[in-house]
């Protein structure tokens, strides 16, 4: 049931989710949020990381987005697109200047020196600030070419990918990263991006823009899929207001999510070893499940805690830890 091509995600013995199931969820909230592709064929917008014209315009949208949220950021977007009237014009302004038109965002001055940075190579190496020529690239190589620059990390990556290049890549973010733990898609203990690697592998490509924004729009609305422990889910559960989420008959109780059973994903030749022993019920799984049933809610908090500071560093987020982070 999984794709045609071989898994290379980080959880070989992580079978969910499988395509019926990413299937039967899209459908379920696209009832209710509606359809996202039919939307962008109207020209209507979907989520923060959205198209836009330029593929450098949807790094530096992506960029902006980053420990602020999408209302913000997007402001801080109009308006240096605004006072800017091209990205050669904000590659020579003063630093102070390209921070002043952002400072909605937060994190201004690192935000426009990575800014200027990324338009100061391409200017460089290509002669003009721009990413046009990322269009004729596969995934691989875009990656390649994106991930050389500092503060841009798997998730800014994914977004122009998706979003900026048309391309069927699974972008996660804190309410899909979120989602898919409580749903049993992504172990406990996977990180943001650990939980992208393994998503993109099994999420069918028809269904990654839809699964993606409906997974967005729905995690900033709904309080029983916000992260588990935090004050707003605890009290969606207290209220009863958890069983009003449209897609709680998905998600296995609590009590059954697990960590991924090695510390290690796809370490050396022994995960897999330990991953189908734990299937089977041997001295791993009991181990794994002790760990997942003696913290109890406790678990995903702590964890969810330590990966989010790990997401944060990975994308080069300073003073992430205490801010919003998207
Ligand atoms: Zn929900």
């Amino acid at each position: 049931m999984l794709a045609a091509r071989a898994y290379a995600g980080p959880y070989p013995a992580w079978p969910a989710p499988t395509a019926e199931a990413c299937r039967a969820v899209a459908e379920r909230l696209a009832a209710v949020h509606g359809w996202p592709h039919l939307k962008r064929q109207q020209g209507l917008p979907a989520v923060g990381c959205e198209e836009r014209r330029t593929v450098l315009d949807s790094l530096v949208r992506t960029l902006l987005s980053q420990n602020t949220t999408d209302k913000t950021s997007g402001r801080a977007f109009a308006t240096l697109k605004q006072r800017f009237p091209s990205w050669e014009a904000v590659r020579q302004a003063p630093l102070e200047d390209v921070a002043d038109a952002i400072r909605v965002g937060g994190l201004a001055e690192i935000k426009a020196g990575r800014i200027q940075h990324i338009l100061g190579t391409l200017k460089a190496e290509r002669g003009e600030c721009s990413l046009e020529h990322l269009r004729g690239l596969s995934a691989t190589e875009v990656k390649a070419e994106l991930g050389r620059f500092k503060g841009v990390g798997a998730k800014t990556i994914s977004c122009v990918l998706l979003f900026g290049l048309g391309q069927d890549d699974f972008a996660v973010d804190t309410h899909v990263w979120e989602i898919s733990k409580a749903l049993g898609w992504a172990p406990l203990n996977a990180s943001r991006d650990q939980a992208y690697s393994h998503l993109n592998e099994l999420v069918p490509d028809d269904l990654k823009y839809d699964l993606h924004v409906l997974l967005v729009n729905h995690g900033k609305k709904c309080p029983a899929c916000a992260k588990t422990g935090s004050a707003k889910h605890r009290s969606a559960i207290e209220n009863g207001a958890a069983a009003s989420c449209p897609i709680a008959e998905f998600k296995p109780p609590p009590s059954t999510l697990k960590p991924y059973p090695s510390s290690k994903p796809r370490g050396g030749k022994n995960s897999g070893k330990k991953a189908a022993a734990a299937a089977d019920g041997s001295k791993g799984a009991r181990k794994a499940a002790a760990a997942g049933s003696s913290e109890g809610e406790q678990a995903p908090r702590g964890g969810g805690k330590r990966q989010k500071v790990a997401a944060a560093a990975d994308e080069g987020a300073v003073a992430a830890a205490a801010q919003t982070d998207n």
